[in-house]
């Protein structure tokens, strides 16, 4: 039986990736049952090399295909799932991407799976829930709000409730751990019931202005195939709206709605308003949550359970049975972008992941990025706008500050002091941008010059004063105390230079001892529901002042803020990356959005020393639309991305020459290699040059041609990576976003 022969000769075969920084997939045989019962997207356990790895199917290789080499294949140790987690739509996202930002495939698989998947734990058919074993309890809480807001909570359901659910709904796992202990609650495992729930409106939806329903019209007129469109309004201009209008019809089909928002910070509000809209299975994803809250959260979404998914950048590799729509708002934001390891730029990632699923998605912001209006200008994008602000509010007046010629005391200028007095006895809100945190960014000898550094980074300690008096570089992490007196000249004459955050709470503490300084930065908030609590307080109608880093100049809404004030603007400025005025212009519209939301109108002011910048000029006088066109037009005429295409690659090393002479010898492979002019930048230094007690250094990449760059960049990347020296960090970043 020749037949037979040849099948035997061809044993049973799958291909897989696996979670570690290798480039290839690998071939392992399996059993006829193992075959039958394995999909794509399916976990196995394999040996690799001396190791145990949870590996993902990729490819079941037909039978009877011959072996490509001689090499002796392993069988599989164990078949994990034979279900797919991964659905084919979702396998072809994470294949382009791994190919895209030229990474490997297995690890790029693994954000798509929850940690408990990736460390191989079984798909559970049941998840925590808490129910109530004391029905009389609620005396017993009267002292914690929290505890008795869990309970009550609790008390309305009549079966056990999902913690994930629970914490969704803002109910700390530490709170429920209380009434535990308590003995008023307790834990069990309950069934996860896959099943989607109908959706229905729980609010009448607001009548949409003109602007809006113009917007809502042109979104759902198209019925179907994949169209994207960037929602440019105003701040305060009524984009969500847009999105819950949009969302119901797609919801009312049985389609899911990814929506993806900056950071964690944001999904509280954002899912407030979903929950006031819509009666429906709400699932949030963030890094907030616990591993087995994260499997199951990430469940409800895969098995197509929640209808609305709400998360940061990462839930853009969730597996979506019925995707529907998605939906990015505050576009612009840059932590959409991966910034170490696998450097995805989720909107991208968005757009094209709407693109395999033929469904439409909304760019939303009031800064839209300059890459997305360069999509308008290429028509890839549908442009839609909103121009008004809704109800009465109207954007707030901008005022230029010159610190050159303005007295200042603690780093606010004696007229905006003025101004904030009289917003401050008007029982108005204020709020203050500085996005330093910290005490002082630099501490300096009076006497010598001398200056407190980093000894492993070019870069200057911040000095903090809380909770005690450090040094702590913000780029490696070090902190050292404080010398008592100056190490080089011994005199006791060090001095702070420059404001923090503290610096400046302390200062306003002096200037307005009566009113309430509410600071808001990574040091004031790093404790779980902090941040709650503060936003409470802003919306209780009191006068206040808010000093904050960018964490306030995000999305959120400050009804009773009528004054904006951003003390710096110049670093942003006079950075030397092509992208800084983009950036410091959304930080400047961002922060001053926050004004005049209500009735009142708003002022904003912006201190700076130079306040003839072209930047400032263009937002002020104009707007910030004005200013994108004519940084599209420098761009353009520069040859800068969106005109050009752009590859960075990082190396870093102990060795600063022979960092340099690495990258010099790259450099030179890949011009010998590729056929057509790409343009190569350096290598050069990075701005900040030596990090963590190594030397960092760069080469740029650009080219007019995307398909072109990226076939030549893959070929060199692989082979570079292979000949790159033990003592060489080396790392890619395609479409980099920041050059540093
Ligand atoms: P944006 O996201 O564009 O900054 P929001 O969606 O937060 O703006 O809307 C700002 C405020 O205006 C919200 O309080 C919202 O409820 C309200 N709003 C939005 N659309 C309307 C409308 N058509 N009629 C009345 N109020 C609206
Ligand atoms: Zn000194
Ligand atoms: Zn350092």
């Amino acid at each position: 039986m020749v037949l037979n022969a040849e099948i035997s000769s061809h044993p049973l075969r799958i291909r897989v990736a696996v979670p570690l920084p290798i480039y290839d997939s690998f071939d392992y045989l399996v059993t006829a049952e193992q075959y039958r019962s394995l999909n794509l997207g399916s976990r196995v356990k394999v040996s690799f090399g001396r190791q145990q790895c949870i590996a993902v199917v990729i490819e079941k290789i037909p039978p009877n295909t011959p072996q490509e080499t001689t090499f002796k294949l392993k069988n599989i140790l164990e078949v994990i799932d034979t279900t797919s987690l991964i659905h084919q739509s979702m396998m072809s996202l994470l294949k382009w991407s791994a190919q895209y930002y030229i990474f490997p495939l297995g690890e790029v698989i693994q954000s798509a799976f929850p940690t408990r998947l990736r460390q191989g734990h079984a798909y559970e058919c049941h998840a925590p829930a808490w129910e109530i074993i004391d029905f009389h309890a609620e005396e017993k809480l009267k002292r914690s709000e929290k505890q008795r807001l869990a309970y009550t909570h609790l008390c309305k359901k009549v079966e056990p409730c999902f913690e994930t659910d629970l914490v969704n709904e803002g109910i700390h796992l530490t709170t429920l751990r209380a009434l535990e202990k308590k003995q008023i609650i307790q834990e069990i495992e309950k069934n996860i019931d896959f099943s989607a729930k109908p959706i229905e409106l729980a609010q009448i939806p607001l009548t949409a202005n003109e602007d809006q329903t113009q917007a809502i019209h042109t979104i759902l007129e198209k019925k179907e195939g994949y169209c994207p469109f960037l929602l440019d309004g105003i701040t305060g201009s009524g984009k969500t709206e847009v999105y819950l209008q949009v969302m119901y019809e797609v919801l009312k089909q049985g389609k899911q709605v990814l929506v993806l928002v900056p950071e964690i910070g944001l999904t509280s509000q954002t899912i407030a308003r979903f929950k006031a809209r819509f009666n429906c299975h709400i699932t949030l994803l963030h890094s907030g949550l616990t591993d087995v809250q994260r499997l199951h959260a990430w469940q409800q979404a895969q098995t197509g359970q929640a209808s609305i998914i709400l998360g940061t950048r990462s839930a853009i590799y969730t597996p979506l049975p019925h995707l529907g729509l998605i939906i990015l708002d505050e576009e612009h934001d840059l932590s959409f972008k991966q910034q170490e390891g696998f450097r995805y730029h989720a909107r991208d990632v968005a757009l094209y992941r709407a693109h395999l699923e033929k469904c439409p998605i909304i760019l939303g912001s009031a800064t839209p990025s300059i890459d997305s209006f360069a999509l308008v200008q290429q028509k890839k994008i549908q442009h839609l706008t909103l121009n008004t602000r809704t109800g009465s509010a109207v954007l707030p007046q901008m005022h230029l500050i010159d610190l050159k010629v303005s007295p200042k005391v603690h780093g606010l200028s004696q007229y905006l002091i003025g101004h904030i007095k009289q917003r401050l006895q008007q029982q108005e809100q204020v709020l203050i941008f500085l996005n330093r945190r910290g005490y002082a960014p630099i501490l300096m000898c009076e006497h010598c010059g001398w200056q407190a550094n980093c000894p492993n980074c070019d870069a200057h300690f911040t000095l903090h004063t809380q909770p005690y008096q450090h040094l702590h570089c913000h780029h490696c992490g070090l902190i050292q105390v404080l010398p008592p007196s100056c190490p080089e000249c011994k005199q006791e004459t060090l001095k702070p230079i420059g404001l923090g955050t503290v610096k400046v709470e302390e200062g306003l503490k002096e200037l307005f001892p009566e009113t309430e300084i509410i600071r808001v930065d990574r040091d004031s908030t790093s404790r779980v529901g902090s941040l709650e609590k503060i936003y409470d307080k802003i919306h209780q109608n009191k006068p206040l002042i808010l000093l904050g880093t960018q964490m306030l100049a995000k999305g959120h809404h400050f009804p009773y803020v009528t004054l904006v004030a951003i003390l710096d603007i110049d670093a942003g400025l006079l950075s030397v990356d092509f992208r800084a005025p983009e950036r410091t212009a959304q930080m400047i519209v961002q922060v001053s959005g926050r004004a005049g939301r209500g009735e009142k109108k708003g002022d904003v002011f912006l201190q700076t020393l130079r306040p003839d910048h072209p930047t400032l000029n263009t937002l002020i006088s104009k707007d910030y639309r004005t200013f994108a066109q004519h940084t599209l037009k420098e761009r353009q005429i520069a040859l800068l991305p969106p005109y050009r295409y752009t590859v960075l690659v990082r190396s870093e090393s102990k060795d600063e020459q022979k960092n340099l002479q690495f990258l010099t010898e790259i450099s030179q492979h890949l011009q010998e290699i590729s056929t057509q002019h790409l343009d190569i930048w350096g290598p050069i230094p990075a701005p900040m040059q030596r990090k963590a007690g190594k030397y960092q250094a760069h080469l740029v990449i650009l080219g007019k041609d995307r398909a072109h760059l990226h076939y030549y960049i893959r070929h060199w990347w692989l082979f570079i990576t292979s000949q790159c020296p033990a003592y060489i960090r080396l790392s890619i970043d395609i479409d980099p976003q920041e050059l540093n």
